[in-house]
């Protein structure tokens, strides 16, 4: 029986994580050694008893308790905290998904590569801020990473057994978010809740909001690079509003191959988990005759600076990538909590590149985990800065 992990259980790509597992003979079929969640107790309680995982961790010390009283009598071992997140994530599973969202999904994730285990890698954080720790750690311990973000999951599969040098270009889709067709002026006035619906994707609600403003794109070429070690000239955006061709790989030949399928991550996550097989998954099937047309139009920068600042960090390498994930992210609280508008999260973020680049090592590639965090930190101490002086506009 194959042993498998869930981070994040409890979120929307741990949630279809465990729709598959269910529907592919649950506790029977597979053996569940941790599940973690957040704040999300009673659920993350529900899918450990579905699952009779050998431990529930939750990330904050604080519900310890509710999970264990909800657990009571199961034989599930329960911890908290995020050591405890780390700590589980050194248990041997065969197959590990990392589905936390944020800068908290790094540190576990970095410790299933460190003891060469398996990692399907939804939290594209984790290749943002330390791209190059996270490859060299794989490299290092023999670790492998599959990718479930579905561009990437989409190039994985289009690249399968080409050679990268013969790559001309990777496309990745971008739907546009909830604000694709608003008038620019329009923008500033976005609220929390307008930016938090997505035209064809059911995520969770920081990943609905970056794809508003576009961050998630910028996050997703980042990690398209980090990736696959291609040169970021390669790599391109298209805004496709239908969100079927989820990427696209042309080569030198001039022959493109795009790989396509419903908006539904329990394709991508059903791709790793049965990687290098394929399985009968309960995604739905395409039908184009049906849907008729499928459009394209190229990407506006103007209207999404994050896409700019995507391609500023790549030029500058060593901790920007770190930096512009913190940035980001605290720039996403501060929207959420209303004290800045969401135009002014691009703003934020790129103030905060700016004050930290030319700081001492910023030019280096962190090479251990400490060190992205200190970016990270700094990154969103900087961003808060910017709300501080700038927000309540
Ligand atoms: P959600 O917000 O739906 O879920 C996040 C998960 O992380 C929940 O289990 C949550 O627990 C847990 N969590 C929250 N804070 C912490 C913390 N500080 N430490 C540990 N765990 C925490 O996010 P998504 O599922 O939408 O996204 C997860 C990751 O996958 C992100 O990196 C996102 O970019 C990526 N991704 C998501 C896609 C999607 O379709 N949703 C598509 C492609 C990539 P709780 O809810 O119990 O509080
Ligand atoms: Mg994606």
């Amino acid at each position: 029986m194959r042993s498998v992990s869930i981070f994040g259980a409890t979120g929307s790509i741990g949630e279809s994580a465990f729709d598959l597992l269910m529907q592919s003979g649950g506790a029977e079929s597979w053996q569940v050694r941790a599940l973690t969640g957040g704040r999300n107790i009673a659920r993350l309680a529900e899918m450990a008893l579905a699952l009779r995982a050998e431990i529930a961790v939750t990330a904050f010390p604080e519900l310890e308790r509710d999970l264990r009283e909800a657990l009571a009598g199961s034989g599930i071992e329960c911890t908290a905290g995020p050591d405890a997140i780390v700590a589980a994530a050194d248990r041997d599973a065969d197959w590990t998904l990392s589905g936390i969202v944020g800068a908290a999904g790094l540190p576990p994730g970095l410790r299933v590569l460190e003891r060469g285990g398996t990692l399907a890698l939804a939290n594209k954080e984790t290749l943002v801020a330390a791209g190059r720790l996270v490859m060299g750690t794989a490299a290092r311990t023999g670790a492998r990473i599959l990718p479930v973000d579905s561009e990437h999951s989409a190039i994985f599969q289009c690249l399968n057994g080409e050679n990268i040098e013969n790559v001309e270009a990777i496309t990745i889709t971008a739907s546009g978010g909830a604000f694709r067709d608003w008038p620019l002026e329009r923008l500033e006035t976005a609220t929390v809740e307008q930016a938090s619906t997505h035209p064809n994707w059911a995520m969770g609600q920081r990943i609905t909001i970056d794809s508003a403003s576009m961050f998630n794109k910028s996050l997703e070429i980042i990690e398209t690079k980090e990736f696959f070690g291609i040169n970021p000239d390669r790599i391109k955006v298209l805004i496709h509003p239908e969100s079927i061709i989820h990427a696209m790989v042309t080569h030198r030949d001039g022959g493109s191959i795009a790989h396509l399928g419903a908006p539904d991550m329990r394709h991508a996550i059903g791709y790793a988990l049965h990687w290098p097989e394929r399985a009968e998954l309960p995604v739905p099937k395409l039908d184009l005759a049906a849907m008729g047309q499928l459009s394209f139009r190229a990407p506006d920068e103007t209207r999404w600076p994050a896409l700019r600042l995507a391609r500023e960090v790549m030029a500058a390498g060593g901790a920007a990538g770190a930096v512009l994930n913190g940035a980001k992210e605290q720039a996403l609280d501060d929207f959420l909590a209303g004290r800045i508008r969401f135009t002014d999260m691009a703003r934020a973020v790129e103030s905060a590149l700016d004050d930290l680049t030319g700081q001492p090592g910023f030019a280096t590639s962190p090479t251990d985990l400490a060190t992205v965090l200190d970016w990270d930190q700094s990154a969103r101490q900087a961003a808060a800065g910017w709300a501080a002086r700038h927000g309540g506009r």
